[in-house]
């Protein structure tokens, strides 16, 4: 499943060959992903030029000089691929560029989604309205006020979108073991300093993967041209049993029926 810093890579491979390019074609190849997908969309994208890439939470933007934001997400599977040699029966959306090259929304499960909105109507547009910020800027203080009088368990709340957007369960298991915080720990009991330390461990756990994302995928796309997958070690997650730096033994629980690994030795 794609987290922060696979939509981050695609967006950033994307860029490489749409950025500033005007949209030759679009052909839309089914009418829905996990909803309908807008039926003008091809009429409204076709013809204009893309002005940026950027991303939201879990949301790829692409932003174009109509006004028009393309709005994606990859959902469980989702991924885009650059210049495909064939069309493949999961491409769900093609756009061709005045310069020549092709790029495939592929969603072989269609959990993810496509959207048209309008530029300057995004932060009021329903799944944007209610998020927190993101998190690859995210500060203590603004974490502490967030999470005064929570009694929720930190790692319930670092999930939360409306708290902070876009972590998701890998980065906010690994952040918390980093920052030496216990996932079961009250939010709102946290000091400001070891806020100050989640908050940077939120930032380098996700820095750090897109880095990793970006140097071990060649100009950010697989050799077959896909886009927004990469393996990363990890820590703590998925690592039940092996054995942590300080000594401890990485356990397993379950909290909000997910799984949480952590440090029960470093972690408090
Ligand atoms: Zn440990």
């Amino acid at each position: 499943m794609p987290e922060l810093p696979e939509v981050e890579t695609t967006v950033r491979g994307l860029e490489r060959v749409l950025d500033g390019r005007r949209i030759a074609r679009v052909e839309l190849r089914r009418p829905d992903l996990r909803r309908p997908m807008p039926e003008d969309l091809g009429q409204r994208l076709t013809g204009s030029r893309i002005i940026g890439l950027r991303r939201r939470a879990k949301y790829g933007l692409i932003d174009t000089d109509r006004g028009d934001t393309l709005v994606f997400h990859l959902g469980m599977s989702g991924k885009w691929r650059v210049d495909p040699s064939a069309i493949e029966t999961h491409d769900h959306l093609l756009v061709d560029t005045d310069d020549g090259h092709r790029v495939a929304l592929n969603d072989p499960r269609r959990f993810g989604s496509l959207d048209l909105v309008e530029t300057d109507e995004l932060e009021a547009w329903p799944p944007f309205a209610a998020l927190g910020p993101e998190p690859l800027a995210i500060e203590a203080r603004e974490l502490k006020a967030r999470l005064a009088g929570r009694s929720a368990p930190i790692k319930a709340m670092l999930l939360d979108q409306s708290v902070i957007a876009g972590l998701g369960n890998i980065y906010v298991c690994e952040a918390l073991h980093r920052a030496h915080i216990h996932p079961g720990r009250a939010a709102g009991s946290i000091s400001l300093k070891r806020l100050e330390r989640l908050a940077e461990a939120i930032r380098h756990v996700l820095a750090e993967a897109i880095a990793a994302g970006g140097s071990t995928l060649r100009d950010f796309a697989s050799p077959d041209g896909e886009l927004g997958y990469f393996s990363k070690r990890f820590a703590v997650y998925d690592r039940e049993g092996a054995s942590c730096g300080c000594g401890g033994t990485v356990k397993r629980t379950v909290q909000g029926g997910r799984s949480t690994f952590f440090c029960p030795r470093c972690q408090r």
